[in-house]
């Protein structure tokens, strides 16, 4: 199988092909064209298997028609730690070099300043930690109802770390017609819970 037959726009397959992968993993061949689709998923998997490039190879796709406005991020990506959300903007920006696409990071440890800069462009993709997002929220610099897609990774994680409440109430000021992917390792009642409240119709993968 190849990457080709996902349904990913020329844009992206060739970054994919230019960062030296030929065959997609389980994961990402059996998320991507659900995505694509706009459908909710449940992503049953461990790091390790591809499951990062799963989620940013069609949100690059889709986000190739419209444009990002003021304070409006178009899509969110909530990661439990720093490091897990540096990593998912790395490959935001390997996936998309081609793309022109605005990226903010919000992370603690970095400054407010640059961050309202950024935000204050506009951003096509937002990734951040909960405590962080909600701080800026609350600031009054961010506009969540331009939130097409949102992306719960590492959902096991953010539960252990006490995110849970956090990640309930961002998912409450979302719109709510919107597109959502959560990712875990394992599916905890609270975890389950947080699916049923949250997501609509969504397709269970596991590998
Ligand atoms: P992740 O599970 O998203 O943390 O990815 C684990 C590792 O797999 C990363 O180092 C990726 O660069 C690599 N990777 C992602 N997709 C593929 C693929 N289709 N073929 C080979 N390696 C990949």
């Amino acid at each position: 199988d190849e990457f080709s037959g996902l349904g990913l726009s020329s844009k992206v397959t060739e970054a994919v092909i230019a960062a030296g992968y030929t065959t997609p993993t389980e994961i990402q061949a059996q998320a991507i064209p659900h995505v694509l689709q706009k459908k909710d998923i449940i992503g049953i998997a461990q790091t390790g298997t591809g499951k990062t490039a799963s989620f940013v190879l069609p949100m690059l796709t889709l986000l190739e028609s419209g444009r990002a406005r003021a304070r409006m991020p178009r899509t969110l990506i909530l990661e439990p730690t720093r490091e897990l959300a540096a990593q998912v903007a790395e490959n935001f920006e390997k996936y998309g070099k081609n793309h022109k696409l605005n990226m903010a990071l919000l992370i603690g440890g970095v400054s407010f300043d640059d961050q309202i800069k950024k935000l204050d462009r506009g951003v096509d993709v937002l990734i951040a930690t909960p405590g962080r997002m909600l701080d800026l929220f609350g600031r009054g610099r961010i506009l969540l109802t331009g939130v097409d897609i949102l992306v719960i990774d590492e959902a096991d994680r953010m539960l252990d770390m006490g995110f849970i409440d956090d990640i309930k109430k961002i998912c409450s000021l979302l719109p709510a017609r919107r597109q959502t992917l959560l990712f875990s390792a394992t599916m905890p009642p609270e975890v389950q819970k947080l699916v049923n409240q949250f997501l609509r119709d969504p397709i269970k993968l596991e590998v």
